[in-house]
């Protein structure tokens, strides 16, 4: 009997790592090249050190919404699924420290928000009305009206006449941070698809998920033991796909040539066009949206929440990462703090804190700890959704995954794995064995 085929993938990101577990669960031989020493990508963690002791931290806190159903798919399968906690409430602080809290309530979907919506304090009535036209308006228009991929969301959001606070305080706190891009940025279409697969369809599709380990842990070793096919190779950074006469040959690393019948290449897009010329594709029409995270440990407990969207300042999302006294700060499209010494980064991030809680006045800032990742998404600009490649190349054996493929979500941990199960869903239509791997 001759064995089944084997496939070499490029990247151990989110998109290598679910192309891997979709083909090795039905017997391919698979191999995962990673360039680091760790797997998970830019959803990964790492360990740092400080003069005081050694600790882990995630690359950024990452979240999920349980309608991201492919990655809570590749979560399950991996068995590692019950390490994400997931969150119903969501708070919203105000400078001053107000808290309002958006929940599930008693209604059917998709009311299930509207009694804690219409109890949100750092809303007015007027605002209320604006925003409750403007989501039915995107359930209508989401997935119907094509031009949606060609005007900004503040392009829509103007033509529903939406109030200023409303889009301050409502639209721009929830879609900055789902989508990483401003909204005079951000094409239209992706900010309907936060409330249109969010927030409005089931009544927990909004629920927040939260890794309660650094993310790392979600790709151990032990999680991986089941797949026996899938072969992991971390520090093996690939150079160069090596085509000869129109003929793929191998991948070249370290001086050696890997063959396999299959390849995914699953790296970053600005990546590709040195690791293979030949496929001859242009990136010309993307660019990157940053995001930072900022990382302080304080001497004693500064909340009780375990997380809260913070209104109107820098400074986006808190999460708790240690009883109160370890918090990570996140800001998304954070072109303004790319040019700020991290010093002034962490200045800046403890003097917004002090006005949601007034009692980081009194503590004591023990460690700080800044990543600036200027690279951390394609920005999703009007007009760039056809330019993003689908997982086929001119060559019948190598595919493409990774965020930045047409996966039909922007750039986000569900919209990497979606781009995996496409590319493991090509590769073995490509052998013969059509498959569905797609949630
Ligand atoms: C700071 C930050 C915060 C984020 N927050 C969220 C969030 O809250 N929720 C969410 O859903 N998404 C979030 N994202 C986005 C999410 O992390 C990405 O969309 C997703 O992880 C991308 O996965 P990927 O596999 O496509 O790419 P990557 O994770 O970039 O994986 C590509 C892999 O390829 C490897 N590689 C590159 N070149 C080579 C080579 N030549 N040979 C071998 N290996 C190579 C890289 O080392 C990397 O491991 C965030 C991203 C960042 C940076």
């Amino acid at each position: 009997m001759s064995p089944n085929p084997s496939v070499a993938i490029v990247g151990g990101g989110l998109a290598g790592l679910s192309t891997a577990l979709a083909l090795g669960s039905i017997g391919y031989p698979v191999t995962v090249y990673e360039a680091r020493p760790f797997l998970g990508g830019r959803a990964t963690s790492y360990s740092v050190n400080t003069a005081e002791e050694n600790v882990t931290i995630d690359n950024c806190q990452h979240v999920l919404l349980r309608c991201c159903v492919n990655l809570i798919d590749f979560y399950q399968r991996l068995e590692v699924i019950e390490r994400i906690d997931f969150w119903r409430e969501f708070y919203w602080i105000e400078p001053g420290g107000r808290v309002s809290i958006m929940k599930r309530g008693r209604f059917r979907a998709p009311f299930h928000l509207a009694e804690s919506f219409a109890k949100l304090r750092f809303l007015a009535a007027a605002d209320k009305l604006s925003i409750a036209r403007g989501l039915l308006a995107a359930r209508k228009e989401y997935g119907k009206r094509i031009d949606l991929e060609r005007i900004t969301m503040l392009d829509w959001l103007r033509e529903k006449k939406q109030t200023a606070r409303a889009i301050a305080r409502f639209w721009r706190q929830v879609l900055v941070s789902a989508i990483n891009e401003d909204l005079d940025r951000m094409a239209a279409v992706h900010g309907l698809q936060v409330f249109a697969l969010g927030f409005l369809p089931k009544v927990d599709s909004y629920e927040m998920g939260v890794p309660a380990v650094p993310l790392g842990e979600l790709y151990s070793e032990k999680a991986w033991a089941r797949y026996v096919c899938v072969k992991l190779a971390p520090r093996t950074p690939i150079e160069r796909l090596r085509v000869e006469n129109g003929r793929i040959e191998g991948l070249e690393s370290k001086g050696e040539l890997r063959k396999a019948n299959a390849y995914v290449l699953a790296v970053p897009f600005e990546r590709i066009p040195a690791l293979a010329p030949e496929l001859g594709l242009d990136f010309s029409s993307f660019a990157h949206s940053p995001i930072t995270g900022i990382h302080l440990w304080f001497d004693r407990q500064v909340t009780k929440l375990p997380h809260a969207t913070l209104l109107d300042r820098t400074i986006q999302w808190m999460f708790n990462k240690d009883e109160g006294r370890y918090l990570q700060v996140v800001v998304s499209a954070s072109r303004s703090l790319l040019e700020m010494p991290k010093s002034e980064v962490v200045d800046l991030a403890l003097k917004e804190l002090k006005e949601f809680f007034p009692i980081v006045a009194d503590a004591k800032l023990e460690r700080s700890h800044v990543v600036k990742e200027m690279r951390a998404t394609f920005s999703a600009a009007p007009g760039l959704e056809e330019k993003r490649p689908r997982t086929a190349t001119d060559f019948p054996n190598v595919f493409l995954a990774g965020d930045w493929t047409r996966s039909g979500w922007p750039a986000t941990m569900e919209g990497a794995v979606r781009s995996g199960y496409l590319a493991a869903e090509a590769v073995a239509k490509s052998f013969g064995n059509p498959q569905r791997f797609l949630v």
